[in-house]
C-alpha cells in the first residue's frame, strides 16, 4: 500500500493563499462601496484531496464548490464540513440528480427546465426543496453550458411552477478575455439580475449572483457579485485525475 505523505509545504502555501484571497475579496468589496459581509468566498475544491482542503476549512472557510457528483460523494466523509455550505457548480446530468439531491445545499448549474424538473421531482421524493441558481452563458459560447440572457425570463417563469426547487439567483462563467471585457459581461449579468429581481416572480428570489473565479474575482466584486468561486488561486494548479 502506498504510504500517505502529507506535503506540509503545500498545506502552508494553501493556507497563505486562502488568507490572501480572502483579504483581496474584502478589499474589493470595500472599493466597490459594499459591505465585506456582502461577498462570500467559495473555495472550489474539485480535484483537491481532503488533506489540503481541511486546513482551509479549519481556518473558517464556510463555503465549498465541487464540480462532479461522484468526486464529491467519494470524498465528503473525509472533509471537515461542520458549518460548511456545499454547492455543486459543475454541469449536472439528469441521471445524476437523484444521487446529489439532499447531499448539497445548492446546485448552481441549472440550465434547463428538464434539469430543474428532475431536481424538483427528486427533492419532493425526499420531502425537501433544493436551492438552485440558474447558469447563464453570458458570452454565448458553444463550449459552455448555461442559457442565454434572452431566455432567462421564460425559463424562470417555468421553473417558478416547480415545488421542489427554489431559485435563489444566477451564476455564470464568462469567456476568457481581458479585464475590461470581462467586466462588461459581469455588468450585463448584474443588470439582468436586477431587472428580474424587480419583476418579483413568484417563488423566484434574486439574492445571489455567483460570478468571478481565480483570474477575475476582483472585477466580479466590483460588478456586483456576491459569491466568488476561487479554486486554483487557493489550491494551486489542478492536476486532473
Ligand atoms: C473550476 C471552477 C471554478 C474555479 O476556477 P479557478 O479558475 O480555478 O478559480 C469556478 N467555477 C466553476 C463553475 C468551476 O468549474
Amino acid at each position: 500500500m502506498a504510504e500517505f505523505i502529507l506535503d506540509t509545504e503545500r498545506v502552508r502555501t494553501t493556507v497563505d493563499n486562502y488568507k490572501r484571497v480572502k483579504s483581496q475579496v474584502e478589499e474589493a468589496a470595500i472599493r466597490a462601496n459594499r459591505q465585506v459581509s456582502d461577498v462570500r468566498l467559495m473555495c472550489v475544491t474539485k480535484t483537491v484531496e481532503p488533506q489540503y482542503i481541511n486546513p482551509v476549512l479549519d481556518l473558517g472557510a464556510d463555503l465549498i464548490g465541487e464540480n462532479r457528483v461522484q468526486e464529491y460523494l467519494g470524498k465528503k466523509d473525509a472533509l471537515h464540513l461542520d458549518g460548511v455550505e456545499r454547492h455543486l457548480i459543475g454541469h449536472l446530468q439528469t441521471n445524476k440528480v437523484r444521487q446529489i439531491v439532499g447531499e448539497v445545499d445548492m446546485i448552481e448549474s441549472v440550465d434547463s427546465f428538464r434539469l430543474a424538473n428532475e431536481i424538483s421531482k427528486q427533492s419532493q421524493k425526499i420531502g425537501t426543496a433544493t436551492n438552485v441558481l440558474v447558469e447563464v452563458n453570458v458570452g454565448k459560447e458553444e463550449s459552455k453550458s448555461g442559457i442565454y440572457i434572452e431566455e432567462l425570463e421564460d425559463l424562470l417563469y417555468s421553473i417558478s411552477q416547480l415545488d421542489g426547487v427554489s431559485v435563489k439567483g444566477l451564476m455564470t462563467i464568462p469567456p476568457i478575455c481581458d479585464e475590461k471585457e470581462v467586466r462588461k459581461y459581469f455588468e450585463r449579468l448584474h443588470r439582468a439580475f436586477v431587472d428580474i429581481k424587480d419583476k418579483r416572480i413568484d417563488n423566484i428570489s434574486m439574492e445571489l449572483l455567483s460570478m468571478g473565479m481565480s483570474g477575475d474575482y476582483e472585477a466580479a466584486v466590483l460588478e456586483g457579485s456576491n459569491i466568488v468561486r476561487v479554486g486554483s488561486a487557493i489550491f494551486g494548479a489542478r492536476k486532473y485525475f
